[in-house]
């Protein structure tokens, strides 16, 4: 700490947020989280119930490594938090298009030597009888794989980077010119070095480094999530899965939310200043025509609904990158509808780069403000798939 200003500044308490400002905290700087609304909140991006986390990736060893690392980090904060936060449900990937995101994971996944297992569809209905096997060639299973509880997660990690000396302060930031934050009265938040890991708000906050022109821009784009009442789909019963082929993706009933049904639709450009309560109506009947992979879906009652959005790029892969004109400033965003599978890889990651003020050592430039390499193909960021 320099005249009472903390070696690190985050700004935003969301997934990416919160542990930034926890790994860095872990290495033994100071640190200052400052959180417009709440940690983990309802209306911002990693506020739902729950986020799958699995290790396929496809061909991209890269990212499967930082899930690897990511579910023992998540593991480890349940321990210490005292809660369960990741759920090992299994994650099936119902083959019913091409298939070739499946067998390239699968390959990766035996060569890294991560727990997965190929299974026909008899085998499959034979053990969750709930499924419906119609246009199911196979399915790729991940048995260590589940999903986060994931608002509860961020809010932990949040108690823990405040129970470890952190500071959360509640207020909105804004960036100078220079990409340096001021606080709501336009008084600039002294810090050793900045990181602004603002969700679907960073457009509008760097409009030139990831607005809708940029090279790296960051898009918010409507996802909606169906939480549905349905008897014999909790955890145990059914796992949670993805199928690339229909466009969708479950996660089983848990803690009495009802089985959650995510419809990859693209419901229109989100404007997350204005957050509506409920899901779009054609989410909800994208969500039901589900109902070939898990039948009772067809006409089970809808417990709740949320408007979601993905703060997507165009190539499916993050900004993680320092600021062009200032070597203290940096930015994370653009999760792409995989931020949490990587939390606490990216938080740090972030920490060691901002602190250190020393860019990441990676293999490519896919994450990059400027010169972006496009990365191994992410079909899955495409489609913003879970
Ligand atoms: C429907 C859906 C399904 C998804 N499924 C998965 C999944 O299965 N697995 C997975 O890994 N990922 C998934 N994702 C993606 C994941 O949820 C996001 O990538 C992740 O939550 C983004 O976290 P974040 O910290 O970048 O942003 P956010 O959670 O939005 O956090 C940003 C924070 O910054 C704060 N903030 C904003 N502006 C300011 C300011 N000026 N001053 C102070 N604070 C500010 C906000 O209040 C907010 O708390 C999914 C996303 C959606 C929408």
């Amino acid at each position: 700490m320099v005249g009472g200003a903390p070696d690190l500044l985050v700004v935003g308490g969301g997934v990416w947020g919160s542990w930034t400002a926890l790994q860095a905290r872990r290495l033994g700087a100071t640190v200052q989280l400052i959180e417009e609304r709440e940690p983990g909140g309802p209306k911002t991006t990693s506020g739902d119930y729950s986020r799958i986390i699995r290790h396929s990736h496809g061909e991209d060893s890269l990212l499967m490594g930082w899930t690897q690392r990511t579910l023992v980090a998540w593991k480890e904060l349940g321990e210490a938090a005292g809660e369960q936060i990741f759920v090992e449900s299994g994650v099936a990937w119902f083959v019913s298009g091409d298939g070739i995101w499946e067998a390239h994971s699968e390959q990766r996944m035996r060569e890294a030597g991560v727990p997965c297992e190929r299974i026909t569809p008899e085998e499959a209905l034979h053990r969750w009888p709930t499924l419906g096997t119609e246009g199911l060639t196979s399915v790729l299973y991940e048995p260590t794989a589940g999903f986060l509880r994931a608002g509860n997660g961020v809010r932990a990690a949040a108690r823990m980077f405040e129970r470890e000396g952190g500071v959360i302060t509640r207020g909105r930031a804004t960036p100078a010119s220079d990409g340096s934050a001021l606080d709501a009265s336009g008084t600039p938040i002294a810090a050793g070095a900045t990181v602004w890991a603002a969700g679907p708000w960073l457009p509008e906050l760097f409009p030139q480094l990831v607005g809708a022109d940029a090279e790296a821009s960051i898009i918010p784009v409507r996802r909606d999530a169906i939480y549905f009442d349905a008897p014999n789909m909790g955890v145990g019963e059914i796992p949670t899965w993805i199928d690339e082929g229909l466009a969708v993706w479950g996660i089983p009933n848990d803690q009495d939310h009802g089985v959650k049904v995510g419809p990859e639709f693209d419901a229109g450009n989100f404007d997350p200043s204005v957050w509506p309560d409920e899901a779009h109506p054609t989410s909800i009947a994208r969500a039901r025509e589900c109902a070939v992979r898990f039948p009772a879906l067809k006409s089970a009652p809808i417990k709740e609904t949320r408007a979601c959005q993905h703060e997507r790029t165009k190539s499916g892969h993050y900004v993680l990158d320092q600021h062009p004109e200032n070597s203290a400033i940096w930015l994370a965003g653009g999760g792409s509808g995989h931020g949490y599978k990587q939390g606490p890889m990216v938080g740090e990651l972030m920490a060691r780069a901002a602190l250190n003020n020393n860019p990441m050592q990676l293999p490519d430039r896919r994450f990059k403000l400027r010169d972006r390499s496009e990365g191994p193909s992410s079909p899955m960021g495409e489609m913003g798939l879970a």
